[in-house]
């Protein structure tokens, strides 16, 4: 196969391209030299930028960034990737030096539009970690003719540098939440900042035993110790009832309040609901009766508010059956009543009225609920100490989270997730 091989450089095309080049970069101690388009065929063309150092300059050490002698150059140019122009791909074409550095001996030189062995260059890199807020990350590399691999690993470097540069002073409020990250028993435990004006992802560990609370804390404990430490400047914790989590909680935040996060209590409650629809469904089948209860799973599940008429219609006309599934159900709705109260006195008599009522009941999964509220009634009422904290902030980064797995950016990798989701919601 004939492959034509062009390369021509006009003056007044390589002239603009300089003075583009020299108005977005600030390299000093380099200059730009030949700028020229390379084509090959119809697909590879690029456009090639040699880089030269200026004279005079003295090279970096790539380690420690003192200006150190010169020790040799090499002769072939490596290549890096720029910000692609008009969509076509730009390469610099650099000659790298080592240096004799008196610290790290002969060492490669240090340059300004990259970092380390990478051959994307820093600008290329946030451009397309840029992107990556926009886009899916093969939608990127579609776009911009990069592979996936690239754009990750451009993402994780925005993300890395920004995990680097955060504070976490000032930190006064947490939120747990456990996601399921694959089918399967595969976990992580994810840690929200949730103060006024400053919510956002903390961590993420694999798994949701203890040892990945206790990973968080130390993480986020480095750099303080003793009284200062970060973990004893918390004064929430909202959580799930999860022992492992309420214990590690309590060892490391010794002057915070526990508080039962309200959108993991109802859903503790919808699940009881659930599994009496259930019940009440084989019942039904066994007794030989009418399958009424088809379809009404999410008639159940769902708040009223979001019922389709369809379904609004289906209650109201279940709710005419003595069954086992509506009690519960009514009695999960009148449960929502407890967090609209503003004084805790009126809510505690509120909540021992409900937990009888619902004993009485002899729905099983109801009353399995009501023990675990009853066992951990003290940290339901620190909610009212909070002045209702956050109410809606763990349940919308829980959702928001769901949402960003299900896009199914190709995690393959716990590496892969965390950055997506540092990206998203870590306000890096
Ligand atoms: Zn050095």
């Amino acid at each position: 196969m004939l492959v034509l091989t062009l390369s021509f450089s006009l003056p007044v095309t390589e002239m603009l391209l300089k003075t583009l080049l020299n108005f977005v970069t600030d390299y000093k101690g380099f200059r730009f030299g030949k700028v020229s388009f390379e084509q090959r065929g119809t697909t590879e063309q690029h456009v090639a930028v040699v880089l030269h150092p200026r004279k005079n300059s003295k090279a970096v050490c790539s380690e420690c960034g003192k200006p150190c002698p010169t020790y040799d150059t090499a002769p072939e140019a490596r290549r890096f990737e720029f910000v692609p122009l008009w969509n076509i791909p730009v390469f610099f074409f650099y000659k790298m030096r080592r240096v004799t550095c008196p610290k790290h001996n002969v060492i490669v030189e240090g340059v300004p539009w990259g970092d380390g062995k990478c051959t994307q260059t820093i600008e290329q890199r946030q451009f397309l970690a840029n992107w990556a807020k926009r886009l899916s990350w093969s939608e990127v590399a579609e776009c911009f003719n990069t592979s996936f691999g690239k754009v990750f690993r451009a993402v994780k470097w925005m993300v890395d540098w920004g995990l680097k540069h955060r504070s976490l002073d000032g930190v006064e409020s947490l939120g747990v939440d456990e996601i399921q990250i694959h089918k399967g028993h595969h976990y992580a435990t994810l840690v929200y900042q949730l103060d006024d004006g400053n919510k956002r992802l903390l961590g993420i560990e694999e798994g949701h035993k203890a040892e990945a609370l206790e990973q968080f804390f130390d993480k986020f404990n480095e750099g303080t110790e003793g009284e200062s430490l970060r973990t004893k400047k918390i004064k929430w914790v909202c959580s799930d009832m999860w022992k492992a989590y309420l214990q590690t909680i309590g060892k490391y935040c010794t002057k915070a309040w526990n508080i039962l996060d309200r959108f993991h209590v109802k859903s503790h409650l919808t699940d009881a609901v659930n599994e009496t629809r259930k019940e009440d469904v084989a019942k039904l089948k066994k007794d030989g009766r009418e399958p009424i209860l088809k379809k009404s799973k999410y008639i159940f599940l769902k708040n009223p508010e979001n019922l389709t008429d369809t379904q609004a219609e289906k209650l109201s006309v279940l709710v005419q059956y003595n069954l086992r599934v509506v009690r519960a159900y009514l009695m999960k709705e009148d449960f929502e009543r407890f967090w609209e109260y503003r004084s805790a006195y009126w809510a505690g008599r509120f909540l021992d009225d409900w937990c009888n009522r619902a004993m009485r009941s002899k729905i099983e999964p109801v009353k399995k609920f009501v023990k675990m509220l009853r066992k951990h009634r003290e940290l339901l009422m620190n909610w009212f100490k909070s002045k209702r904290l956050s109410s809606g902030a763990v349940e919308g980064f829980n959702n928001k989270v769901k949402l960003t797995l299900r896009k199914g950016y190709g995690f393959r990798t716990f590496d892969a997730l965390q950055t997506t989701l540092f990206q998203a919601i870590g306000k890096l």
